[in-house]
């Protein structure tokens, strides 16, 4: 059955049997809400609960799936609204409980003390190619082990979606409780490391430093923590599968050292995988299959999505947040980017010298008015060569920078008067390199170093 919507609709009620699910696409302004009337029902993941309205965020495309048998009711528009029988649900919840039982032997055989590895829990990789579904399975094993009271660790590495922070950036976080459905993965305590652009083959050395530093941060919090270590990971990733972005996975599950690889619907990636890691024992790929209700998005919805990201970081998810604007001056703060970008052509080099790209370099980057607009992050870092293995506090946006650009001849003037109109006049020629920005709390920023993005968002 299929209803399209896009006008006001009537509350309408779906009656679901077991193992059928309500596929809906929320508009870009929504509203939708939905209520369950009998049984019960989740959406990806997360139980709806017994009573009341729910509403679905705007944007979403969401299926309100049923194990046992369902009525619920929607209200609102949406730009679809379909049921179906056919899901992979099965599937997805044997692997959870086949990741269930790792979890438990892990904390068995923590609690005898026995070796270390013995007390890893699975370290799950979700692999393939673009729109396959991968967000949505982490979701789901996510909130089910949630449910069975794991703190499962969730690692993003999709920089181009950025589920955790904003996009450009890497991170994890804790999942205590399953994933809220209005409001998302939460936000208290991510450990984000800022890469800085949402495509990773600008700088993919940049790339898997970050990735180095994430899982040796994780690492040393496991290791005094043997309840995350038995929960393990649950690590998302891009729908870059192909050359570079191949390179990129094999070292993603180097990297965090991967027990299980779940590939979802893609046959020839998962026989790669499988061969590429078959000398290595320990590690199982899997291949899944996609669900037919994962929506295809476009280049232009991603690049919006992107926008919203960063909107949501800074206003809240329900635009319930109010930023606070700042000033700081130019001489108060030090950007960095990191990357010497190209190498140096071989002409500019002495003769005999072999050009070398540094690509983890940090350089120092002038303040211009090509920042406006743009995202900068604010490191933990308190000298510039600990920016690139630091993790970020957070974000500021640039909404101005205001380069007052002096003639010699004012340039020369001295202000030894301190009348209204001369200190007005000095402040106006001398003391105007400033940078406004928006950041998500009020006060000084916690540093005076920042590193610089190509990340934008436009207010308007
Ligand atoms: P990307 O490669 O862009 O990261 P992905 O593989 O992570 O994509 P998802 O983000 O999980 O794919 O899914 C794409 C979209 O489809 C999402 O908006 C998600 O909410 C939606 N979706 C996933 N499963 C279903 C379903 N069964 N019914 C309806 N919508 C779904
Ligand atoms: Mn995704």
């Amino acid at each position: 059955m299929a209803a399209a919507g896009g006008s006001a609709q009537a509350p309408r009620q779906y009656k679901l049997a077991p193992q059928r699910e309500l596929r809906v696409e929320v508009l870009p302004d929504g509203p939708l809400r939905v209520r369950l009337v009998a049984g019960t029902a989740e959406i990806f993941g997360t139980e709806l609960p017994p009573e009341g309205w729910v509403p679905v965020p705007p944007r979403s495309k969401v299926a309100i799936f049923t194990w046992h048998g369902a009525t619920v009711e929607l209200d609102g528009v949406s730009e679809s609204e379909y049921t179906s029988d056919e899901t992979p649900m099965v599937i997805y919840v044997n692997t959870h409980a086949i990741l269930d039982a790792r979890r438990s032997r892990a904390r068995a055989a923590a609690a005898q003390g026995g070796v270390l590895e013995a007390s890893q829990g699975p370290r799950v990789i979700v692999v393939g190619p673009t729109d396959s579904g991968k967000s949505t399975l982490c979701k789901m094993l996510l909130s089910w082990a949630a449910k069975q009271g794991w703190k499962p660790t969730y690692v993003d590495l999709d920089i181009g979606q950025g589920s955790i922070t904003i996009p450009g950036c890497i991170s994890a976080t804790p999942i205590e409780k399953p994933i809220d459905i209005v409001d998302g993965i939460p936000l208290e305590m991510p450990l984000t490391y800022f890469y800085g652009h949402p495509n990773p083959s600008i700088n993919p050395d940049v790339y898997k430093v970050l990735m180095k530093e994430l899982a040796q941060t994780l690492d040393k919090q496991f290791s005094g923590n043997s309840e995350s270590r038995a929960a393990g990971m649950i690590i998302n990733t891009m729908g870059w599968v192909e050359g570079l972005g191949y390179e990129l996975l094999l070292n993603a599950i180097e990297t965090f050292e991967a027990n299980v690889v779940l590939v979802l619907g893609q046959e020839k990636l998962w026989k790669m995988l499988k061969d590429a890691v078959q000398s290595k024992p320990n590690i199982d790929v899997v291949k899944l299959h996609k669900s037919e209700g994962v929506v295809l998005r476009n280049p232009k919805y991603r690049q919006k999505n992107r926008s919203f990201r960063i909107k949501e970081y800074f206003y809240g998810i329900a635009n319930d947040l109010a930023p606070h604007s700042n000033v700081v001056n130019f001489s108060d703060v030090s950007v960095y980017k990191i990357g010497s970008g190209h190498q140096a052509p071989r002409s500019a080099l002495p003769i005999g010298a072999e050009p070398v790209a540094d690509p983890t370099r940090l350089v120092a980057v002038n303040i211009s008015t090509d920042m406006v607009h743009t995202v900068l992050a604010v490191p933990y870092a308190k000298e510039p060569d600990e920016i690139i293995s630091s993790n970020v506090a957070g974000f500021i946006h640039v909404t101005d920078v205001d380069i007052q650009r002096y003639t010699n001849n004012q340039e020369n003037l001295t202000f030894a008067c301190l009348c209204i109109r001369c200190t007005y006049l000095a402040s106006m020629f001398h003391f105007r390199k400033k940078l406004t920005y928006i950041a998500p709390c009020p006060g000084d920023l916690p540093s005076k170093l920042l590193i610089a993005s190509s990340l934008t968002w436009y207010e308007a």
